[in-house]
């Protein structure tokens, strides 16, 4: 688990060395692992459509890695690095098939570039060494004198790209200040949800989600001209997708540069996708669209301010005052089934991930001294009757609820 708080730069570095040879295997090697996955691609028919199924076990990457090394000459963990690398080629190729955006052709490496994961090279006293043949070949940089060293001080080095004429590094900086203030955000479809200091704090995505909507329903348009005007479709595609991928992008860049203005000293957390299998009930097509916005909103996040990743395992599900299990009620509302705490879903793993921001496990004191007087301050009022979509919970007894309004709202982005 990713503890501490840290962003992503990237700077470059110009070189002479003559690594052409190196780089042309390389491509080689990454074109090969892709041929060997694509080969075995099984592919499920569905609804007039081939659906393509790629080979993800455990012996099939054995097999592909072995397969690979047989006449690979460098370093051995580039045979690694080229199958991740091939894998994250064909996933993403299989995004846009699906989409109707790519045909059924085999992606082709055309740039010529290696990625130097972090056992290939070290760092030391202002030099990074990469390795390309052990004890034979090594490749030294000198950052002493970068004109970024200043600015990279103390971060600590990830990812290389070697690339024939310059060297892009990325550093990870790491805050030394932690924040004091910290926020926590659960991504949905419709909103995104954040809890901290100032309480519930709720943004609106339904211009994005119209987005969506109105997208799909040019392509599928679009896919009907295309039995009879066939290039008109092409190109009609092609410019709709641009639009539409232009229009995602300033929307989430509007939306993220936003958030970080108004919450400038926090730190933000979020779920780390990556360790995510939780949306078992929404449409797949929702679920894909969703998570490539999720993704695409931590990174622009994490450039523009301080970024946490959080283990999403069960903030959707546990009660943040006694840790019990959480039930589905009527609309929006879960119940506690150990204490009775009823609350919006949304605003449950909100709060679930705050807790897990301070590090606190849920407790009743806890919930007392730290959440519940945010939750006071920022509107909520006791009431009697408990209405379907809004927000009922009952701390120390007294029936009490946060209304729609108890939610700060952010709408000034709009597409
Ligand atoms: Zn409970």
């Amino acid at each position: 688990m990713q503890r501490s708080s840290c962003r992503i730069v990237s700077y470059k570095v110009k070189h002479g060395y003559d690594i052409s040879e190196f780089l042309c295997g390389y491509r080689y090697l990454l074109q090969r692992a892709i041929d060997i996955i694509w080969d075995s691609i099984e592919w499920k028919k569905k609804r007039n459509r081939l659906i393509p199924i790629i080979p993800k076990s455990k012996e099939f990457k054995r097999t592909l890695r072995d397969q690979l090394l047989k006449d690979w000459n460098y370093a051995s963990h580039y045979v690694d690095s080229a199958i991740k690398t091939a894998y994250s080629i064909l996933n993403s190729w299989r995004r846009n098939y699906i989409k109707g955006e790519r045909g059924r052709y085999k992606p082709v490496v055309k740039r010529k570039f290696a990625r130097v994961k972090e056992t290939l090279y070290r760092f030391r006293d202002g030099k990074i060494i990469i390795t390309i043949k052990p004890r034979q070949l090594y490749l030294e940089f000198n950052l002493s004198e970068a004109w970024f060293r200043k600015r990279v001080k103390g971060c600590n080095l990830g990812e290389l790209i070697l690339k024939e004429d310059e060297l892009i590094i990325t550093f990870r900086k790491l805050s030394h200040t932690p924040s004091k203030k910290k926020i926590a955000w659960d991504l949905n479809l419709l909103s995104i949800d954040g809890f901290c200091d100032k309480g519930w704090i709720r943004v609106d995505l339904k211009p994005l989600y119209t987005l969506h909507i109105t997208y799909e329903n040019k392509r599928r348009k679009i896919q009907r001209l295309s039995k009879t005007k066939p290039k008109t479709a092409k190109r009609l595609m092609q410019k709709y997708s641009q639009r539409y991928r232009n229009r995602v992008k300033d929307f989430l860049h509007k939306l993220t540069t936003m958030l970080a203005k108004e919450f400038k000293d926090y730190e933000h957390g979020f779920e780390n996708l990556e360790k995510q299998g939780m949306f078992g009930r929404c449409k797949i097509h929702n679920r894909v669209v969703s998570k490539q916005n999720w993704k695409q909103t931590i990174a622009l996040m994490s450039y523009k301010t301080n970024v946490r990743l959080l283990n999403p395992r069960n903030s959707t599900k546990t009660c943040p005052r006694c840790g019990g299990k959480m039930k589905h009620r009527r609309g929006q509302v879960l119940e506690c089934e150990r204490c009775g705490l009823k609350i919006n879903r949304q605003l449950n793993a909100s709060i679930n991930l705050y807790l897990r921001m301070w590090g606190f496990p849920p407790s009743m004191k806890v919930w007392l001294e730290l959440i519940e007087p945010i939750l006071r301050r920022s509107g909520v009022t006791p009431k009697g009757d408990e209405t379907d979509d809004l927000l009922p919970m009952n701390p120390e007894g007294v029936e009490v609820d946060v209304s729609q309004g108890g939610h700060m709202a952010i709408k000034d982005h709009v597409c």
